[in-house]
């Protein structure tokens, strides 16, 4: 005889709006209750983004909505709920209240902030709490755990051909499709005159959405960034038809132009499926398998399938095995002991340097920017200029509407700003203003000259770059992958290296110091 079920807890997180999540896949819709809860305090640790927080409370209201379909039973604690306690600890406690279930049931969070909050959860609510790992990835935890430890993933190359031989994307047999595991070197090419990417699918605000756009606008108001017009996708099917117009439409030339950047174009070729992924609309299984069909079909080159898989396949699983595998220490390192304060220009965009204006109007605007205007201008600029890393850390985590600590603090604090030591990557991605010149259209136009080194209208990142350079010399020279630069620095005459430095120190010391804007200091007092 089968023992009646007894009632259990689960609750799905905003970044878990995904059916097949590992703690609904067994729910009982006849005994279960799904709790989901708007919590404020996870909107305002750092002043996100309003589009980021409207589109992953819009996705959340209507992944609620989607279970209730089903016939499942959702608890939804809203925003402006006035008995809501704005913690998950006391939603839980609450709930329990209401529901007297006979356990909890969750899947692992995404953050180790939250992970530490749930270790106590059990004791605090005399309840069994079950954890269960997070399958939506391809490497669980643990998987990445013991490869490290057989020195399998010490850099995400070895790492990526790894996953691609365990899932067999992208190969034949033991050997990789087009017979090359990494087609980056085809990948560099700056966008030419006259080629426009296409329109990208955004999405009109249905009822769920507008009522949430109201929200945010009256309680998140002076958050950064523009909160209309909103086009993202906020359920399922509507993040599905973006990736098929993605893939139908760009990735065939993802490959050749992932690099570039272009005034004026804010997406170019790339996916704009991040914030998708990272909430759970999205798996990256499914994500990977209709890019690799569109290659078996012959509808996309290789260099472009590889580049867009190596992504996800390889970079978004290695940056998390990092992030789960040295936290809590890998937040506090800070390996080139940079202890300047971020610019204020970040958080408003007023600034000469037409490269920086671009991307952070972008910011400003969409919530969004891709790889190559985050790691190769406000990334290079942060790392050049010095800032201290939980500086330009929390910028990063408060303006993408992708952002999460498991993804955005491995990109930053080690790719970035090698804050790390180079546990991420094995240099610092460094770069002076004649690589801004050849791959985007920046330049022309700006009040600054890329080709001239010191001097009124030098551009800044020429100067700060020698400067990087000689304020890290002891870190750094000895790095192999640095050799070449440092013998460059080595034959500069005193005289140029003083101007360089005299340079750097009157530009830095010209911008405005950390001052957040007032209207976006986190005292919601709500
Ligand atoms: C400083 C910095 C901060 C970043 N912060 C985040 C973040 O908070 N959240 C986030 O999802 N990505 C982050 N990235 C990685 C990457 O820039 C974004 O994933 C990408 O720009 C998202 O746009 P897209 O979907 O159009 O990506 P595409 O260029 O179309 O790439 C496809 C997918 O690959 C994955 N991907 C690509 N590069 C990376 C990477 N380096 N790490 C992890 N996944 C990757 C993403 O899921 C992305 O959607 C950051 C990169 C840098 C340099
Ligand atoms: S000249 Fe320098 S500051 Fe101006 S856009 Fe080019 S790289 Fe940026």
């Amino acid at each position: 005889m089968n023992m009646p079920k007894t009632r259990q807890l689960r609750l799905v997180l905003g970044d878990q709006l995904t059916r097949g999540l590992a703690s609904l896949t067994d729910l009982d819709p006849a005994q279960d209750v799904v709790l989901m809860v708007e919590v404020a305090a996870e909107a305002q640790y750092v002043p996100h983004h309003k589009q980021k927080i409207a589109f992953l409370l819009s996705a959340m209201r209507h992944f609620a909505e989607t279970l209730r379909a089903e016939g499942i039973t959702v608890d939804y604690v809203p925003l402006d709920d006035p008995a809501n306690s704005h913690s998950f600890g006391g939603e839980l406690a609450r709930a329990v209240a209401r529901h007297a279930p006979s356990g909890i049931v969750l899947t692992e969070p995404g953050e180790w902030r939250v992970w530490q909050m749930m270790q106590g959860w059990a004791e605090a609510l005399s309840l069994p709490v079950e954890i269960r790992a997070d399958d939506r990835f391809f490497c669980t935890r643990g998987d990445f755990a013991t490869l490290t430890k057989a020195r399998k993933t010490g850099r995400m190359e070895f790492f990526y051909r790894e996953m691609r031989r365990r899932t067999g994307i992208l190969m034949q047999g033991q050997v990789p499709q087009g017979g090359q595991w990494n087609f980056d070197a085809d990948n560099r090419k700056p966008l030419p005159r006259g080629l426009r990417p296409p329109a990208r699918v955004r999405f009109a605000p249905d009822a769920i959405t507008r009522s949430v756009l109201d929200l945010v606008a009256t309680r998140f108001g002076h958050h950064f960034g523009d909160l209309e017009p909103f086009g993202w996708a906020v359920t399922r099917d509507a993040a599905l038809q973006a990736l098929d117009h993605f893939i139908a439409t760009c990735l065939p030339r993802f490959g050749d132009y992932q690099d570039a950047m272009k005034a004026g174009e804010d997406f170019l070729f790339h996916s704009l499926i991040s914030p998708y992924l990272n909430c759970g609309l999205l798996t990256a299984r499914e994500v990977c398998a209709r890019a690799e069909a569109a290659f078996q079909a012959g509808a996309v080159p290789i260099n472009a399938a590889e580049g867009f898989i190596r992504q996800i396949l390889g970079w978004r699983e290695f940056v998390r095995g990092i992030y789960w595998t040295e936290m809590p220490a890998y937040a506090q390192s800070n390996h080139l002991n940079a202890q300047r304060d971020l610019p204020g220009f970040y958080w408003t965009g007023d600034t000469p340097m037409r490269c920086m204006a671009e991307c952070i109007g972008t910011t400003r605007r969409t919530a969004y920017a891709h790889h190559i205007q985050r790691l190769m201008i406000t990334g290079n600029f942060a790392l050049l200029a010095g800032v201290a890393p939980a500086q330009i850390e929390d910028w990063y985590l408060a303006v993408y509407a992708d952002a999460f600590e498991w993804v955005e603090l491995p990109n930053v604090h080690g790719m970035v700003m090698h804050a790390d030591g180079g546990r991420l990557g094995s240099k610092p991605y460094a770069a002076s203003g004649a690589y801004i010149n050849r791959m985007s259209d920046y330049c022309t136009g700006c009040a600054f000259d890329p080709k001239q080194k010191l001097g009124a209208r030098a551009c800044p990142f020429n100067y700060l770059y020698w400067n990087f350079l000689i304020e890290n010399e002891a870190t750094l020279a000895r790095n192999p992958r640095m050799a070449l630069p440092y013998r460059t620095l080595a034959k500069m005459p005193a005289d140029q290296r003083q101007a360089i430095i005299h340079a750097s120190a009157q530009f830095l010391a010209g911008q405005a110091g950390w001052s957040p804007p007032a209207q976006l200091r986190l005292n919601d007092g709500w």
